[in-house]
């Protein structure tokens, strides 16, 4: 099955010059929801992941669905002032300005070996970030995935360091 195709491109979406990779209409597609799962499960499914973390918001959806077929645990990483209970902070640089995601102190501990899953890959900078917030909790970063890769952003320089895999690239 082709993904790629399935993947919607929204042009000027946020902002004027983005083109927006729209993976609802994958979403909604059961066969090809099914196809990807399988795919991200295939690439994690022997290395000992102990706890999946997914990156708000899109990362919940195939991180969650890869923590119930690995059968371990689920953990949020989220955006400031969602997460409820006490939880370590980590900022970071986008072109104009900066962000910050969260994480629960309590979400991983060093025995903990993690996959960390978000839709796509662009700058990298978010995925550095969250690499981050589970190395601070004393967890190890197992391996990291992406359904899109946005190779031309070059992304992987930033995450050089880690076992990155990614479905479906554009160059
Ligand atoms: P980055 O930190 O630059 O790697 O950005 C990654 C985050 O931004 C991911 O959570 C993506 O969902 C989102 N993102 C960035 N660029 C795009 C794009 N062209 N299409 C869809 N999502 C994007």
């Amino acid at each position: 099955m082709n993904i790629k195709e399935i993947i919607r491109d929204v042009p000027d979406f946020p902002v004027k010059g983005i083109i927006f990779k729209d993976i609802t209409t994958l979403l909604k597609n059961g066969e090809a929801f099914e196809f990807t799962l399988n795919e991200l499960y295939n690439l994690c499914k022997n290395k000992g992941i102990t706890k999946v973390v997914g990156i708000e918001s899109r990362g919940f959806i195939f991180g969650g669905a890869l923590a119930g077929k690995l059968g371990v645990g689920f953990v949020p990483i989220r955006k400031p002032g969602k997460l409820p209970y006490k939880k370590l902070s980590e900022t970071y640089d986008l072109e104009y300005g900066t962000d910050k995601i969260e994480i629960h102190e309590d979400a991983l501990d060093s025995t903990d070996k993690v996959l960390l899953h978000d839709d796509l890959l662009a700058t990298g900078g978010t995925m550095k970030a969250a690499c981050n917030l589970v190395e601070k909790l004393g967890a190890t970063v197992e391996q990291i995935s992406f359904v899109v890769e946005l190779s031309f952003l070059n992304g992987r320089e930033k995450l050089k360091t880690y076992d990155v895999r990614s479905l479906i690239q554009y160059d």
